[in-house]
Order: C-alpha cells, then structure tokens, then sequence
C-alpha cells in the first residue's frame, strides 16, 4: 500500500506528493518539524510537540498555520488514513515557496509549506537495542547557535550519525567546550546514585519533549534530577548513561569512546525511567 501523504490540506499517494523547486525548505533549510511517537494508533506526548512547534515557528517569525486542535485533527487522520500502528507522524513547516530565491523573508501573504508523512515501526516501543543498549562516541558539536529551534538543517547531526555508524557504533554525543551538548538527535544525560544527571535547557540544545517528560517523571519517582553540564570523562566513570527521544523514548547508553560505562550493561535507572515513560505516556496518549 502506498503512503498517503499530507501537503498544504491534501491527502495524497506519496508520489503525487509534490513541493515546488522555490520552496525556502529546499533552498535555505528555513522550516522547522516534529516527531511524534504513535503507540496502539495513539500520538505520545502530543500537547509537548505543540507547544514546541508554536515556539520554533515564532523564534523564526512564523505564523501558526493551525490551532493545536487543528494539527491533532489532521495528526489522527494521517494516522488513519496509514493504519499506523506503532511508528512516528512527521510534521514539516516551511516558509514556502516566493516563486523565486532570495535571502529576505518573502512578504506575510506567501503560504507555509505543511508537510506530514507517517513511518510505520511495528514494535517501536520493544525494539532490542533497549536490552542491550547504544554505543556512541564524541565528536565535535559544530552546528549554529539556535539549537533549541528545531529546524531541518539536520546535515551536521547527519554528518555525526554517518561518524558514527563508521566508527561502528549507534550514535555519537556532541562536544562544545570540553562539555556534553546533546547526541546527534536525542538529549543525554549521566546517572550517579540516585542523581540524573542532564545539561540545563539554552540555545544550546533541543529543548526535548521526552527530556520534559522524563524528568517530571523522575523527580515523581524520587530521583533527584541536577540539570548542568558534564564531560565525557565524567560520563565514562558515572553508573549509567542514557539517552531520550520521542522515537528511542529512554534508550541506555553502555559505552562512550570505547570506554564502558557502569557495567556496560543497561543500567537499572534507564530501564525503569523508560518503563515510566512508556506506561505514563502511553496512558495519556491522544
Ligand atoms: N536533541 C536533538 C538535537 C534532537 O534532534 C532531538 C530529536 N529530534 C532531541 C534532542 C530529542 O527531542 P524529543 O524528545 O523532543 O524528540
């Protein structure tokens, strides 16, 4: 079956899916998106998504091409109209198409570009790596400075995951000062104790929907949560590792350059912290 596709109101085969060459997404990365997890056809941590969205599009001067009530009615029908079980609904706001190329915002009257498409992951929410967990590396965090807007200029996380998959590993973590910023699409965090240890919200990483929930969940759960920076080398003696994101929801980290962290195992904390997550959220799910 082919995927039906949303474009500016339509519902179309993915191939009838069509952008314009002029769109500011293609020529100038000027668009911003969100991935949102379905689980049972039900989209996990959906209000998150939102408000994130809203808060992209205005940082960028964007208009909201919808209310929230709006994007979950269109969100459901793409779900629908795939039969999505598990899997994620990508979303895409683009400044649109000034019927030519120019570094000037066009004027207010030109129409975004909204895009959604689905990806259907059955079992997304049992994958195995959670029982083994990832391996990453560091590299150099060399994107711009807004990194808590989430815009698609993606190729310097996509540079890292290509870093990473040659280096034989899952996954790489940006460095910036000698600090931890974030992995190449997910935020990371260090658990000491009973302490979770993550890097406090900036311009310099994604402000994560998961990470949100996460930590609400964790300080419920009695974990003490310390949002600051920490190194590699902090991270390589710490008990436990593990990252978050709306498709990995709470994915151990086992080694970090080569070194094992803990017992290079999943550890007990990332285990539990993704079975919350994944109980919690799957309860509130729309
Ligand atoms: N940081 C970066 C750089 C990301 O790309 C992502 C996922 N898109 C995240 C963190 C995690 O954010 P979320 O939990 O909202 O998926």
């Amino acid at each position: 079956m082919s995927r039906i596709v949303y474009v500016n109101g339509d519902y179309l085969p993915e191939a009838e899916a069509k952008v314009s060459v002029f769109d500011r997404g293609f020529l100038m990365a000027d668009g911003v998106y969100e991935v949102t997890s379905v689980l049972d056809g039900k989209l996990i941590d959906f209000q998150g998504h939102c408000v994130r969205l809203a808060r992209s599009l205005a940082e960028l001067e964007m208009k909201n091409p919808h209310s929230d009530a709006e994007w979950l009615a269109i969100f459901r029908e793409i779900v629908a109209k795939n039969a999505v079980v598990d899997g994620m609904v990508y979303l895409q706001v683009t400044r649109g198409n000034p019927g030519d190329r120019d570094f000037a915002y066009p004027a207010d009257d030109v129409a975004p570009t909204v895009v959604l498409f689905t990806q259907s992951k059955p079992g997304l929410a049992n994958s195995p790596a959670a029982k083994t967990g990832w391996k990453v590396i560091s590299i150099p965090d060399q994107r711009w400075g807004r990194r808590d807007i989430k815009t698609v200029q993606l190729l310097y996380p996509s540079m890292g995951k290509m870093m990473a998959k040659k280096a034989g590993v899952d996954d790489a973590w940006f460095v910036e000062d000698g600090f931890v910023t974030e992995g190449t699409s997910n935020n990371a965090y260090i658990v000491k104790g009973n302490k979770i240890i993550t890097r406090a919200l900036s311009n310099d990483i994604l402000h994560g929907i998961t990470r949100a929930s996460v930590l609400r969940f964790a300080r419920e759960a009695q974990f003490e949560v310390e949002e600051r920076n920490f190194t590699i080398a902090e991270a390589q003696a710490a008990d436990e590792a593990f990252i978050t994101s709306a498709s990995a929801f709470v994915m151990p980290v086992v080694e970090i350059d080569g070194a094992k962290v803990g017992s290079g195992t999943p550890g007990n904390v990332a285990t539990r912290m993704r079975e919350i997550y994944l109980d919690e959220t799957r309860k509130a799910a729309l």
